[in-house]
């Protein structure tokens, strides 16, 4: 667990469940398609791939490399101390599964496109917020 970062939360549903609630077990959740293989995030409830309608949430390795980076310096939740890095990670298992995240356990100045990250997460109750680290 890392030190949790104030934030409003998700809605959860029976779609996104196993996203946000998933990392109760550690591991990060990413919808895939049964028939084709192909991952797919956001969820969905058929493959856009393939159109096969047998797609559910498998865990992933957790690891990814950033593709891009925004440093924010703006407030907009006034607890959340700024600055702080929004990165976007493409996950290893497919190059076109990327979530954005914030970057934790490193200075701002480590959030560069290229480094190598790995999955941890910050708990709310039963919301397991994925956040990712250097690997
Ligand atoms: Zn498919």
């Amino acid at each position: 667990m890392t030190e949790l970062l104030p934030r409003p939360l998700p809605n959860i549903n029976e779609m996104n469940r196993d996203f946000w609630c998933g990392g109760a077990d550690g591991r990060l959740h990413i919808h895939r398609c049964g028939a084709c293989k192909r991952w797919h995030h956001p969820y969905v409830a058929a493959c856009p791939a393939c159109l096969s309608r047998d797609v559910k949430a498998e865990p992933v390795s957790g690891l990814g490399k950033v593709k891009a980076v925004t440093i924010n310096h703006q407030p907009w939740f006034p607890a959340v101390p700024v600055p702080y890095a929004v990165i976007l990670v493409e996950l290893d298992e497919q190059e076109d599964i990327r979530l954005p995240a914030n970057l934790v356990n490193a200075p701002v100045e480590a959030a560069q496109p290229g480094l190598k990250v790995k999955v941890c997460f910050q708990q709310y109750g039963d919301i397991f917020i994925p956040v990712f680290e250097p690997a």
